[in-house]
């Protein structure tokens, strides 16, 4: 407790109630729970296997775990729950899947599976265009986030289109339940449907989680903050952290009013609130503060720092995107030579991940290492979902998604007309597609040869799923790799060589992933069976490659929405224009202040320096266009900045947008 301020010791050392910590940026939130973890391990007489801390990302779960183990050594730390608020739902479900009603493997839909499924089930009812489709998909997680049921969400529809809505809802959960399959929103909806029915099965989880804790509490949703409350009980033996000015989810349901709601729901909270930042330079905080005074506020908060004025804050304005992502390369270059630095202390954050394409390209034209997160996630690739539908049919042969991913992947000579006959099939007989394939009734109806390749995938799957349930999973994986010839048809659909054997690569990585879990190395890793482990992978996006990322020299790519919770040395935020930051469909919609939030988030990860870049002409929609600088860059403190790109003249700062167009003119000018 040493080194803790006098509010941060109070924090971790209230167990008397739930307690909230109400703080902005860079204040020590973050530590708090860790502190508090090891605090309720050494001072309180808890084991580790009975605190659970939540979050919401991936990244920001192994940070804390890593933080924890630094401060329980010894295996004290064994048992204990760090996990995404998802993982914490997918465990549930797995253990209490009978009482769920699904059978052991089941699958988890990703919003791809899901947008398939919904697809499939829209086309029935006729035409259908892709927003509408999306709108759908959009609804439903609404729904679900908000634990509304698709009965009830018929009986309250407004109009004849909501209505079929909630009917596609309901038909889509439905299809679910017959895939054995679970979506991402299911899996805080389910177990808080579970709890609320069979309140002994909540008991079991209460006895086994006696002290919650949760980081960026801002974020929860609707069914999130119930699952909270139904873990927690009359006992409220609860600690939250969080900082409104940092909510950027309100588009997937969350809701910062979930802060005042905790003090109607829990009237005994003890509230503290820590005002010293620890991370940045004055200079940083000062332009952070200034910014984030432009939102109204419900809770006032003070965040000063003790450390150093620092550097100003640059602004470069470049010609184009691909000026700005030559400078911000070459920048890195200079700085680290400069400043003796490693590439490790940069980061590059962004609003969209289409911004990233361009940079990766000239780091690499610069041989500067890095390492992209929160962007085309691991299992997005498409050698990844190949290889990843491979093995959920292994775990769950009811999954049809991923039988059609695959059974013409690589191709097997069976057509859409067969596809169709099959679905058919299937579909009447009301049993999954791999069932049907194994049907007498399916194979006559169906020509002597193609049934006979049918027949061919069917028993070659039989056999690696029995090899895969003994001790020699790993063989069996591997294996299947080479049966299938999946390397020939890399090089045959790649675009070159060097492309397929990364692919490849990335398969190997997933295999020995897996490998890992099956037969861990480290002996306070328990081993998980295959099931497990796949189920567990669906969810884990990108996680161990980051890991193994972390460890070496890169510097550090991702969106503003993935840099939440973490801080780096030297930071710069990309595309400070209008329509980007904020983003257009913000301003559209009239929702400035959610980007503000996004661009608070993003200045306040930097500790020493702060660069925001932006380009005076960028191709959108395949035209170049002329943009204009981020209204945001007119709410910083002007003294506090330095401009370069803005041509010789230093106009009132009120002018700033006007100079922007000016010099939009003269780069007109400068490329005739
Ligand atoms: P964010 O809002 O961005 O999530 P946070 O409030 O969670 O930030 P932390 O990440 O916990 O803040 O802390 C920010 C930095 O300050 C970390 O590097 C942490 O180690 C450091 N820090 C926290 N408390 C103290 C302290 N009392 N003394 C010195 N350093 C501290
Ligand atoms: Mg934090």
């Amino acid at each position: 407790m040493n080194n803790l301020n006098s509010r941060q010791k109070q924090a971790v050392s209230y167990i008397d109630g739930p307690c909230l910590v109400l703080a902005g940026a860079g204040s020590g939130k973050t530590s708090v729970i860790t502190r508090k973890i090891a605090y309720l391990v050494d001072e309180c007489g808890y084991t580790a296997h009975h605190i659970a801390a939540l979050t919401f990302t991936n990244k920001a779960a192994r940070e804390m775990k890593e933080r924890v183990s630094a401060l329980l050594k010894g295996g004290r730390a064994k048992g204990l729950t760090v996990s995404t608020f998802h993982n914490l739902g997918l465990n549930i479900i797995r253990k209490e899947h009978k009482a769920l009603g699904f059978k052991p493997g089941f699958s988890i839909f990703d919003a791809e599976d899901a947008k398939s499924l919904l697809r499939e089930l829209m086309l029935k009812d006729g035409d259908l265009d892709s927003d509408q489709l999306d709108l759908t998909q959009h609804h439903i997680s609404n729904w679900k986030n908000d634990l509304v049921t698709p009965e009830h969400a018929m009986s309250r529809a407004s109009s004849d289109g909501e209505y079929l809505m909630a009917l596609v809802y309901q038909r889509y959960n439905q299809a679910l339940r017959a895939y054995n399959a679970v979506d991402f929103d299911d899996l805080i909806l389910l177990p808080v449907q579970l709890f609320s029915e069979q309140p002994n099965i909540l008991d079991s989880w209460k006895r086994r989680i006696r002290y919650l804790l949760v980081d960026e509490y801002q974020d929860t949703n609707n069914s999130q903050y119930r699952l909270v409350k139904q873990l927690v009980g009359d006992r409220a033996a609860l600690t939250v952290v969080g900082d409104d000015d940092q909510s950027i989810y309100a588009w997937r349901g969350a809701r910062p009013e979930n802060m005042t709601q905790l003090k109607v729901d829990f009237p005994q909270l003890e509230v503290i609130k820590l005002e010293q930042n620890y991370r940045s330079t004055q200079r940083i905080l000062k332009v952070a503060n200034h910014l984030i005074a432009h939102n109204p506020h419900e809770f006032e908060k003070t965040l000063w720092s003790e450390k150093a004025i620092g550097e100003p804050i640059r602004i470069i304005k470049c010609t184009n995107e691909d000026s700005e992502a030559e400078r911000v390369a070459t920048e890195i270059l200079n700085q680290k030579m400069q400043r003796q630095v490693s590439y490790k202390d940069f980061a590059i954050l962004y609003r969209g991940n289409h911004q990233a394409r361009l940079m990766e390209l000239k780091l690499q034209q610069h041989q500067i290492p890095y390492s992209m997160s929160g962007g085309t996630s691991f299992f997005a690739r498409t050698e990844i979902k190949d290889i990843m539908a491979y093995f959920r049919l292994i775990i769950n042969p009811d999954d049809d998604n991923a039988f059609l991913r695959i059974i013409n992947t690589p191709r097997r000579q069976i057509g859409t007309s067969t596809l169709e006959t099959l679905g058919n099939y299937a579909t009447t007989r009301e049993i999954s597609m791999f069932q049907a394939c194994q049907e007498i009734g399916l194979q006559q109806q169906l020509a002597a040869n193609t049934s006979e390749r049918i027949q061919r995938f069917c028993h070659w799957m039989e056999k690696l799923t029995i090899e895969t349930e003994s001790e020699k999973a790993t063989a069996a994986l591997r294996q299947l790799i080479n049966d299938i010839d999946y390397e020939g048809w890399l090089h045959q659909n790649a675009s070159s060589a060097k492309v397929a054997e990364r692919r490849l690569e990335n398969v190997h990585y997933l295999i020995e992933s897996i490998a890992k879990m099956l037969e861990p190395t480290d002996p306070a890793r328990e081993p998980l069976n295959l099931k497990d482990a796949i189920a567990k992978l669906v969810l884990m996006d990108l996680l161990d490659r980051q890991e193994e990322a972390e460890v070496q020299d890169q510097v550090q790519m991702m969106t503003l929405h993935a840099s939440k919770g973490l801080e780096f040395p030297h930071v710069f935020i990309l595309g400070m224009e209008e329509d980007i930051l904020p983003h257009r469909t913000s301003i559209e919609e009239d929702n400035i202040e959610e980007e503000r939030r996004l661009a608070y988030v993003g200045i306040t990860r930097a500790e020493k320096t702060l660069t925001l870049t932006l380009a005076g002409k960028r191709k959108q929609y395949g035209e170049v266009l002329e943009t204009s600088m981020s209204r945001f860059i007119d709410e910083l403190p002007e003294n506090d900045l330095e401009q370069e790109g803005f041509g010789q003249y230093n106009p009132e700062k009120n002018q700033a947008r006007g100079r922007a167009t000016l010099d939009n003119l003269k780069n007109l000018f400068d490329d005739l």
